[in-house]
């Protein structure tokens, strides 16, 4: 789908739901590429350069395929293989989560330059405006497109709502993230599980929310905590995913409990 000269937007498999992601085409980049090979396959002929909103699987998996190609991939972090992968984002349970990355997101681990957000990209003459974000991982960067379309990766505006459920993430952070966005007047903004929104109006209010879903959960956890449920119990109630696919379950038993321990530091410091 045509954004704008140059800029397309690229639904990814499954809608881009996880395991992949939706991708965005500036001039010669694509941002997070992890849309499905065959997707990927009808257009790459064009692409000189991946880019990384930052190195989570589901928007990593397919760089490896770009190093063959020999084309340039550029990331936020020099985390590219899967076993500093599971270091970083699933202390404990690296084992369980190199087989989840590898076998259910079909990661392979690649090479990259680093980039930050004083970088200067130019894809065939579009003007890039990097946002460092924290919250989600310590360096989810967004790319703001010739200042109207802006591909705002993990704030992905589902209803399933903002995650952060590896060790680094913070919900507190993450919703500050988010609110910074108010102060950038894009006409676009393409998240990376859902469809592009475009509209002032329209995209405040989905911004909106989406952010409402951190008090949500937060409101929800501090009754169980109140009522005196352990933190076991309340994983086991699961309130943020609600449902888990049984293969998944001690995966993301891990990153709910990761999710429900920020809100409950927070809760306990009010009381
Ligand atoms: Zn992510």
């Amino acid at each position: 789908m045509k954004l704008s000269e140059g800029v397309y937007f690229i639904e990814g498999k499954k809608k881009g739901n996880f395991p992949y992601c939706n991708s965005l085409i500036a001039g010669n980049a694509i941002i997070d590429p992890n849309c499905g090979v065959e997707i990927l396959n009808g257009f790459i002929g064009e692409i000189e350069t991946a880019v990384l909103s930052h190195n989570h699987p589901d928007h990593s998996a397919l760089a490896w395929y770009f190093n063959r190609l020999n084309r340039e991939v550029y990331a936020p972090h020099p985390f590219t293989n899967v076993r500093e992968l599971a270091e970083r984002f699933a202390r404990g349970i690296e084992e369980r989560w190199i087989e989840f990355a590898t076998e259910f997101v079909g990661f392979r681990d690649f090479k990259a330059q680093l980039y930050d957000s004083s970088s200067e990209f130019d894809w065939n003459g579009h003007e890039i405006e990097m946002i460092e974000t924290s919250g989600h991982t310590d360096d989810m960067h967004l790319f703001l497109i010739d200042g109207k379309i802006l591909y705002s990766a993990d704030i992905d505006l589902t209803d399933f709502g903002p995650w952060y459920g590896n060790p680094e993430s913070d919900p507190y952070e993450f919703k500050r993230s988010i609110e910074s966005l108010f102060n950038y007047d894009f006409e676009v903004i393409v998240p990376s599980h859902s469809r592009p929104v475009s509209g002032r109006e329209e995209i405040e209010s989905r911004l909106n929310s989406y952010i409402e879903h951190f008090d949500r959960r937060e409101e929800i956890i501090r009754e169980l905590y109140e009522r005196g449920l352990s933190i076991d119990e309340i994983v086991e109630l699961s309130p943020i995913y609600r449902k888990k696919r049984p293969s998944l379950k001690e995966i993301m038993d891990y990153f709910e409990r990761n999710m429900i321990e920020k809100h409950l530091e927070k809760i306990r410091k009010h009381h």
